[in-house]
């Protein structure tokens, strides 16, 4: 998949976490020249010397791979970036403001500052970043202001990965979209990064150019879609819960309506993580300053709907223990906000661990990948080096975070070692049947279970 040397370029990619690392790495594999940059200099350190900083599977081969080839170096020196490239990406992050939903430009309008005023000649600057609809414009206005010595274009072309899934995302996505100045339709920032992108694009892959708006627009749309979808699944299941009614039957029942589908309709905890519940709240503020919050106000419910089924696995597991967790073992297996993912922002997982341990519970976690960033956000849970030892004299184990390890975990491993069989499936992962069979008292969240 790889450039042949004559479609080599030389770009930077700012700010080097999930994607922005991710994306950097991917760059390098496509044959360009590819420095990567951040502020944070420990993590600059980690990245040069081939060590990614966090856990995403496979891209540990393809940084190494690339750093040893050459064509991949980190810097924290904005000159640097500034002089090595004419293509520059900006990965920085965009996260909720402490006091309100919107979302908190400060990273990106210091990424442009620290990097604008050094650049000499014509450059492309390439938003990767989610951001609020209007901040391309907005930015745009600040870049023409700081580029004293330099033509530069400013184009917005959002990102979709996954993480888990986040080399082979870039790498194979399902579309490459474009934004690019409305005002300017002389533009070649659009082809320009199709050359960036042009062993993507032989695949073939759709490359989908827009303005400004309607590309930041499509990637904030498509998380508030899946959120939606989510929390429909959800909101369903609170039904199945007092009615009765299965609703991993019904999700595989509607699911066959291809309008429908069946993925992203897994009822259980809800979604967390670094971008959904962020991005949907700063959707509905930004609506809102719009003049048009009413447009989005059922983005809110789809956040409460939830934030809800966190409150519902507590109350799950408080009812599972006669009415209070006060002084009870309990194992949370998974702290990471999803599987192949050592990331907790947001971790329905933590919240839940958190929650428990407020009311008096002994907790134990327990998470492949993600021990030390959870240690670090909760340093006063109790960590086990495993899911046995997690498990070891739980009144009650709860499965928060489905990690194949978790799914497949056989229930004899754990029966010897509990207080008591008693499991919580808040994702609704495991075969309840060969729970029960081995002695196990076997409740799912989003279905009648109060025994
Ligand atoms: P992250 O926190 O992992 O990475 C952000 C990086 O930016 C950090 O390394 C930070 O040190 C660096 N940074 C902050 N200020 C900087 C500055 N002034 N100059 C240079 N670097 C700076 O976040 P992330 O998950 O990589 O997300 C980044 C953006 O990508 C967000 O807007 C997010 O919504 C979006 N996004 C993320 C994903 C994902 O799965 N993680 C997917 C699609 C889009």
């Amino acid at each position: 998949q790889r450039a042949g040397s004559h479609g080599v370029m030389k770009m930077t990619v700012i700010g080097c976490g999930y994607l922005g690392a991710t994306h950097a790495a991917c760059m390098a594999e496509l044959g360009h020249d590819v420095l990567g940059v951040d502020v944070d200099a420990t993590k600059i350190e980690s990245l040069g010397a081939g060590t990614v900083p966090f856990f995403e599977p496979n891209l540990d081969d393809v940084l190494k791979r690339n750093i040893a080839a050459g064509r991949l170096r980190f810097t924290t020196d904005f000159a640097e970036a500034a002089q090595f490239g004419r293509v520059h990406f900006l990965g920085v992050g965009t996260p909720q403001q402490p006091t309100s939903g919107a979302a908190d430009l400060t990273a990106l309008r210091t990424a442009v500052r620290a990097l604008v005023g050094q650049l000499r000649g014509e450059h492309l600057i390439v938003g990767k970043s989610t951001v609020p609809v209007g901040t391309s414009a907005e930015l745009a206005d600040e870049i023409a202001a700081l580029a004293r010595h330099a033509s530069v274009e400013l184009a917005w072309n959002p990102e979709f990965l996954r993480e888990g899934f986040a080399v082979d995302d870039t790498l194979r996505p399902d579309r490459i979209v474009v934004g690019t100045d409305p005002g300017r339709p002389d533009s070649r920032a659009a082809d320009k990064l199709a050359e960036v992108y042009r062993a993507i694009l032989d695949e073939p892959t759709p490359y989908l150019t827009m303005d400004w708006a309607t590309a930041e627009l499509v990637k904030v749309s498509a998380n508030a879609f899946l959120a939606t979808k989510i929390s429909f699944i959800n909101a369903i299941s609170e039904i199945c819960e007092v009615a009765g009614g299965d609703v991993t039957a019904l999700a595989d029942a509607i699911g066959h309506d291809a309008r429908i589908g069946r993925r992203f309709l897994n009822a259980g905890l809800g979604f967390g993580g670094g971008c959904l519940p962020k991005d949907i709240r700063a959707f509905a503020a930004r609506a809102e300053e719009l003049g048009v919050g009413s447009a989005l106000s059922f983005l809110r419910q789809v956040d409460e709907v939830n934030m809800r089924r966190r409150t519902a696995a507590v109350a799950m597991v408080e009812r599972a223990c006669d009415g209070s967790v006060l002084g009870r073992n309990v194992a949370v297996l998974g702290a990471a906000f999803k599987p192949e993912s050592d990331d907790v922002r947001d971790s329905p997982a933590l919240a839940v661990a958190a929650q428990l341990a407020l009311r008096g519970a002994r907790v134990a976690v327990f998470d492949p990948k993600a021990m030390g960033n959870a240690a670090r956000g909760f340093p006063t849970l109790r960590y086990a080096e495993s899911a046995p030892a997690a498990a070891r004299n739980a009144d009650v184990v709860i499965v928060a975070t489905e990690w194949a390890e978790f799914v497949h975990m056989s229930p004899d491993e754990l029966s010897g070692i509990v207080a008591r069989r008693l499991i919580v499936d808040a994702r609704r992962c495991l075969d309840g049947d060969s729970w029960t069979a081995a002695g196990w008292d076997y409740r799912a969240l989003g279905s009648t279970v109060d025994g």
